[in-house]
């Protein structure tokens, strides 16, 4: 198949299009470069089955094409949060623009939405029945919103035109290839270790998140797509981590002696995340296994190369 995957130079893209590039699939990737880099492909430049075009997704674009992942968007807080207005328009007419050619060519298209979309939850873990709890006006709005309108817009273009849509609520991923400066709090700690600096926990590192090594990822990304059900479904991984207790594990595995530096908390952070895999588990077939240490193991060694 001929497959469009925008922000296919990002984390979660790169890995995308090497895992259907493997399956010997024609891929053409889309991407603006703001957080992505061809670096992240370079295994297949040389590769006939690869077409990286540069292009701003907020901008109509057409191809013939048979299937499109759509997952360009910034996804890091300090990256959403540098051009508030530009994330708004990429969730928003990035995603109409991509529904758009999916209903003009009739063709399947996986939205990538977040669990972000719960917000700061009052239901724990988060099943994709609970509607959320987001500050509309806050300074992760920009993200969750358009996200969240992104979940609208396709729902639309389900109903009111038939488009094959597939929504994947995406919790925390981590794993090889995110970028040095990504600013996630695994990326960050990781980095920081191996510098010998001490890991930045922000507040007390009572939050927790829920990691999900990103090859569990893209496995039930494929998934999603390759079934009949528009979703939306959380895909996630359910073992859920205090910071503090991530933090620790990432000091253990470098055998960093540097500690850690307590800064103060961003507004509007969720205190809690875990995702409710039920439907993925019944729906898909699909459940991560790759554990956190395990994955963390993975994950270093990249981050030391590149590091040099
Ligand atoms: P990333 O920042 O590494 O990759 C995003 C890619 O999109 C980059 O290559 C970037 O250059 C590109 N991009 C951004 N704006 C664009 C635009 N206007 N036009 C064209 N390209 C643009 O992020 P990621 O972690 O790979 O996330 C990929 C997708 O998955 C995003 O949609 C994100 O919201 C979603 N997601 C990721 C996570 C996670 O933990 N990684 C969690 C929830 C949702
Ligand atoms: N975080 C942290 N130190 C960092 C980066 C992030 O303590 O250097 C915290 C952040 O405040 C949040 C959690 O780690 O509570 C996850 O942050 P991340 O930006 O990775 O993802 P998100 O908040 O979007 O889930």
């Amino acid at each position: 198949m001929r497959i469009l995957v925008t922000g296919g130079a990002g984390f979660v893209g790169a890995h995308l299009v090497d895992r259907l590039l493997r399956q010997g699939h024609h891929v053409l990737c889309l991407d603006n470069f703001y957080t992505g880099s061809p670096e992240n492909l370079r295994t297949w430049w040389d590769h006939p089955d690869l077409e990286c075009i540069t292009h701003d997704i907020t901008e109509p674009f057409v191809a013939d094409v048979d299937q499109i992942y759509h997952l360009a968007c910034p996804a890091s807080p300090v990256h959403y949060q540098a051009d508030p207005i530009k994330t708004i328009k990429t969730g928003f007419m990035g995603t109409l623009n991509m529904l758009d050619l999916a209903q003009k060519l009739g063709i399947k298209v996986l939205i990538s939405s977040t669990s972000e979309v719960y917000g700061d939850p009052e239901v724990h873990p988060q099943p994709e029945a609970y509607w959320g709890h987001v500050n509309p006006i806050g300074i992760r709005a920009c993200y969750d919103e358009s996200k969240r309108l992104g979940e609208t817009i396709a729902f639309e273009y389900y109903r009111q035109y038939g488009t094959a849509i597939r929504v994947a609520r995406i919790f925390n991923t981590y794993g090889p290839l995110m970028a040095i400066n990504d600013g996630r709090v695994v990326s960050n700690f990781i980095v920081q270790a191996l510098k010998g600096e001490a890991l930045t926990i922000y507040g007390k590192g009572t939050q927790t998140r829920s990691f999900c090594y990103v090859d569990d990822l893209v496995s039930g990304l494929i998934l999603l797509m390759a079934g009949d059900q528009p979703g939306p479904i959380n895909l996630g991984n359910p073992g859920e981590f205090t910071i503090q207790e991530l933090a620790e594990l990432v000091l253990e595995l470098t055998a960093s002696t540097a500690g850690i530096d307590y800064q103060p908390l961003p507004k509007d952070d969720p205190r809690q995340r875990c995702p409710d895999i039920t439907q993925a588990q019944e729906v898909l077939g699909w459940q991560p296994k790759i554990l956190l240490k395990e994955g963390l193991t993975r994950t270093i060694p990249d981050f030391q190369r590149r590091l040099g």
